[in-house]
């Protein structure tokens, strides 16, 4: 005996797809799902434009690894910015956070997460490689390592420690006042300002 479909299935294949994001639970995957179907159409129709684009338009910068609609992105292409300081994050939300703040005028270089042996994410995982290179080339002379304080930031901060010390660059880290296990993108951003400028050299 068949169970009775009570959701369409194109509705059910959209819940499905919300689901699937970090933070939304089946509850409101159901809830943006029904918003979406109550919506005109055309508004539906604009907002898997811009998914389907999404793809298509955005690349990661070759410099920064971040994401960017150009190459070089924003950041790297701007002569008003200090391409010879460069603060490693995590994820592109770090770098929202610190540009946020108002406080820093130098480039990035994003690794797209941490270390974590036991998730199988060691260093040719991250964008480390592509930061030894950048490096390489000689124009950085100072490096603000901007990882998290959690456990996996801490542990990804020392590994960059020891890998860059054979360059001749200053390795900086952000200074106190960020809360032990606390993500930067979370840090507020006075807190993360002062962070900023009173950062210390690395140890
Ligand atoms: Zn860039």
């Amino acid at each position: 005996m068949s169970e009775i479909q009570v959701i369409p299935p194109a509705l059910e294949r959209l819940v499905r797809s919300f689901s699937s994001l970090p933070g939304i639970g089946a509850k409101t995957a159901t809830r943006l799902a029904l918003t979406m179907l109550r919506k005109p159409a055309s508004e539906a129709r604009e907002m898997a434009a811009a998914l389907s684009e999404l793809h298509g338009s955005i690349r990661l910068c070759s410099a920064c690894m971040a994401f960017s609609e150009t190459d070089p992105c924003n950041v790297c292409g701007d002569p008003r910015r200090d391409g010879t300081l460069v603060c490693v994050v995590e994820q592109p939300a770090d770098l929202l956070a610190i540009e946020k703040t108002d406080h820093y005028r130098g480039h990035y270089h994003i690794l797209h997460g941490v270390l974590s042996p036991v998730d199988g994410i060691g260093p040719a995982e991250l964008k480390i490689k592509e930061l030894l290179t950048r490096l390489e080339e000689g124009t950085i002379k100072e490096v603000l390592i901007a990882t998290s304080s959690t456990v996996p930031g801490e542990a990804t901060a020392s590994y960059l420690i020891d890998a860059l010390s054979r360059f001749s660059v200053k390795l900086t880290r952000l200074a106190c006042g960020i809360p032990m296990g606390m993500d930067i993108k979370y840090a507020d951003q006075h807190t993360l300002a002062r962070a900023i400028e009173s950062r210390s050299e690395a140890t």
